[in-house]
């Protein structure tokens, strides 16, 4: 099963682990946008659903196995999942502790977990149950998150207990790692504060020289975004989310950075190009 990308790029590996994928309902994703204008940028299929992804990544450094966002984990079944998050016909790879095992990577072996937000199909993935109890299951890695987010209740559309569980076992682990503003992880590893999704959002800034690569989360959930940043889900800070986005697709294109959502298709990685005036998604075919 192709669920796992992986390359080296300069002096980092750079992998992407698909956890699932799903489908869409457009008037969830895109409530304000014509039909006839979603379809220039995507497939529908007849229930007027597109099919999305949900990916992690990890960046292996010398001295450093970074995850970036942790995956499902004991969210739910795919089915209680996909009512949580009204993402249709959910299908789960074997997910992220099998993907980083094709790459090498045992649980253990991850020295840092960064949480971009604690919407669940992010964070859950960061504790398993082991003799009835939640423990964190990369058990030497500190894991990282903009205290903004994760002193702030779980969104009321994300499935609250498991959340709030999620955190009160990392707290009580004393692995959470609380972080006001931009912050240097490990050296040329930048956790940036990007709100908007949630108050307290993060990305990933890698410089794996030459290439820099940025794990944005869902900061944008398709190309079709990068056109038109201001397609925006409900239950978001609209304005924020905006600001952000257009602060970012400038950065992206100026360093000809290579960007990995969360939500695009599997092995969502690509590059942001100016285009008119706006910009426009490049699939990397490294
Ligand atoms: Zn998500």
């Amino acid at each position: 099963m192709d669920f796992v990308w992986s390359r080296q790029l300069g002096k980092a590996r750079v992998s992407v682990i698909s956890d699932g994928t799903g489908w869409w309902l457009i008037e969830r994703a895109f409530p304000d946008v014509p039909e006839d204008e979603l379809r220039q940028f995507m497939e529908l299929d007849a229930k007027t659903r597109f099919k999305q992804g949900f990916n992690v990544a990890h960046v292996s450094l010398p001295g450093a196995s970074i995850l970036l966002d942790s995956g499902f984990g004991e969210y739910g079944t795919p089915e209680q999942v996909g009512a949580i998050l009204a993402v249709q016909d959910i299908e789960f790879t074997p997910g992220v502790i099998a993907g980083l095992a094709t790459l090498g990577v045992r649980p253990q072996d991850v020295t840092h977990v960064l949480i971009s937000h604690t919407h669940g199909d992010h964070v859950t993935g960061a504790t398993k149950t082991a003799g009835g109890r939640k423990l964190p299951a990369f058990p030497t890695a500190r894991c990282y998150a903009m205290a903004v987010e994760w002193l702030a209740p779980p969104d009321w559309h994300q499935g609250v207990e498991a959340i709030e569980r999620e955190k009160a076992a990392l707290d009580a682990a004393g692995v959470m790692e609380l972080v006001d503003g931009e912050r240097e992880i490990v050296p040329g590893v930048r956790f940036i504060p990007a709100p908007g999704e949630s108050p307290g959002f993060a990305i990933t800034r890698v410089d794996a020289g030459p290439e820099v690569v940025y794990y944005v989360g869902e900061l944008f959930n398709h190309p079709a975004e990068f056109a038109h940043p201001e397609w925006i889900r409900r239950y978001r800070d609209c304005e924020t989310l905006l600001a952000t986005r257009q602060r970012c697709l400038a950065r992206f294109a100026d360093e000809r950075a290579l960007v990995i959502m969360s939500h695009y298709h599997f092995p969502s990685i690509g590059r942001v190009e100016r285009s008119g005036g706006g910009y426009r998604w490049v699939p990397y075919d490294g």
